[in-house]
């Protein structure tokens, strides 16, 4: 292995390649600050030709991701998503993986060596870090080996490497006992009283789109039935419902009473165990509605702060106050709730520590039965990516600092972490992470982050990602993100699903 690094106009060129007898077998270009590219190339073993042919897709050239980094940040956001296409067999494929890894453990040695900089997750860019935690357990590894592997070879600091692995630990028992025949249900309501800065989900401001939610709903009514169906005839069953969006508290309250009854009906019978409603904006959420998400088989909300300070909830586009949030919380729990989440993100634009341990503050009071700290992500669909220049954003420190705040909240609050994923252009390259009080673990949450069980999603926008365990495989199939193409193609998207979902017989 061999690797280099140039400076050519204010930007880094790492060259990172892999040698075999005297011939390059894998070579990395990565080049890093304002414009990320990145380029991989795969040789066959005489180092001549390249290999670019997948044998189940026909010709595909080797692809390559690229990003584009803030200047100054071009270390704490350093990404290098390398796909390919080559799958040749099981083996081949396992030596492309490790290929892939050695180029880019050499590149990032390559870069801490010339800035002076490590990152919290070393080399790691996936946005699912417990995964590697969990193969070396099923390979039968000892805690010792398994954080020595995390410290040593991917260079994740130890204190995000227990962190993994004590998620893995609580994660376990609930996938272990993921049953074949069972599935997570997604639900998908794309609308919300406003947009937020940050967001890139499917989401539209429901005022503009009053004519539609009609039309979505009965759609989505459809959509609900038809896979019902094809749960039946596959004998599968689900064992988890998740209703999010978007926000599904913002259609009124008898729409919202209606989605919940043709919901319950077709997927709800012995088998459910967790059934989440995301009643994330409070400025979406009255008595009325309230009243009857209690009245249904929804054992779980979200009611979502993400900032407890006024002015940020006024810049990040929420038009709500957080006396909003604590009066609706109280509301909820007045009404019987007795399982809420609550959504905090660090490092939105403007907050400093003082204000972070405000919301932080703030919560606590709440007491909730879990927490989910999410740090600051600049996601390419959002409005804060379009006027990035206009926001003045954490600096890792900060965000840092920050998160590890959160974490002495959720611990004084009787939480321990329970799953974890990163995304990417995420603030100090750090991470989103779970807490709850032990027994609120969201089964969803697992579920979806460690890829063991099919989720079938329904709504615009929804992603259904089928598990082939015995093959190791994920495939995944899309419905159409708009409303309106949505309405027109519902049955397609159940054809869609159903091709998919066969090949699970
Ligand atoms: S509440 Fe969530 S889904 Fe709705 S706009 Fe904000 S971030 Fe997007």
């Amino acid at each position: 292995m061999s690797s280099g690094i140039r400076e050519e106009n204010g930007q880094f060129k790492v060259e990172a390649s892999l040698e075999f007898c005297n011939k390059t077998v894998a070579r990395q270009e990565v080049l890093v600050q304002k414009n990320v590219s990145s380029d991989i190339f795969f040789y066959d073993e005489s180092g001549e030709k390249e290999i670019s042919e997948s044998p189940a897709r026909g010709k595909t050239p080797v692809a390559a991701r690229t990003g584009e980094n803030r200047e100054n940040d071009y270390f704490e956001s350093y990404e290098s998503k390398l796909e390919h296409s080559v799958v040749v067999s099981s083996e081949r494929l396992e030596l492309s993986k490790s290929i892939k890894r050695e180029l880019k453990r050499v590149t990032y040695l390559t870069l801490k060596k010339a800035t002076g900089k490590e990152l919290p997750w070393g080399m790691l860019t996936g946005i699912r870090p417990t995964k590697i935690v969990h193969e070396m357990i099923e390979k039968g590894h000892e805690k010792s080996r398994i954080l020595e592997k995390l410290t040593q070879y991917f260079e994740v600091s130890g204190e995000k490497s227990r962190l993994a692995y004590n998620i893995a630990l609580v994660e376990k028992p609930i996938l272990d006992k993921s049953e074949k025949d069972k599935v997570g249900i997604y639900i998908g309501i794309p609308f919300c009283p406003t947009r937020c800065l940050y967001c890139s989900f499917t989401s539209n401001p429901i005022s503009r789109y009053k004519d539609y939610v009609t039309l979505y709903l009965e759609a989505l009514s459809r959509e609900i039935e038809m896979v019902g169906h094809l749960l039946k005839d596959l004998s599968l069953k689900a064992q988890t419902i998740y209703m999010g969006g978007g926000t599904p508290t913002s259609i009124n309250s008898e729409q919202l009473m209606e989605l919940l009854a043709k919901t319950e009906d077709v997927f709800c019978d012995g088998s459910l165990e967790e059934f989440t409603l995301e009643a994330g904006r409070p400025d979406s959420i009255d008595g009325s509605k309230l009243n009857v998400v209690k009245n249904s088989k929804v054992t779980r909300i979200s009611i979502n702060p993400q900032s407890m300070n006024k002015e940020t909830l006024n810049v990040i586009g929420r038009s709500h106050a957080p006396e909003d949030i604590i009066k609706t919380f109280w509301l909820a729990r007045e009404k019987g709730f007795q399982n809420i989440n609550m959504d905090i993100i660090a490092g939105l634009p403007g907050e400093d520590l003082e204000m972070f341990h405000n919301t932080l503050d703030e919560i606590e009071k709440l007491n909730p039965e879990s927490l989910t700290v999410h740090t600051m992500s600049i996601k390419r669909a959002s409005r804060l990516n379009e006027y990035l220049d206009d926001y003045e954003l954490g600096k890792s420190e900060l965000v840092s600092g920050m998160v590890d705040a959160a974490r002495e909240a959720a611990s004084k609050m009787g939480m321990h972490p329970y799953y974890l994923y990163r995304q990417k252009k995420i603030l100090g390259n750090l991470e989103n992470t779970g807490y709850c009080k032990p027994g609120f673990e969201c089964l969803y949450n697992v579920h979806i982050m460690e890829e063991k069980q099919t989720i079938i999603a329904l709504g615009a926008g929804g992603v259904t990602k089928v598990v082939f365990p015995e093959e190791n495989r994920i495939e995944r199939v899309f419905n159409v993100k708009s409303v309106e193409e949505y309405v027109q193609r519902v049955d397609e998207m159940v054809e869609r699903k159903k091709k998919l979902l066969n090949q699970l017989r």
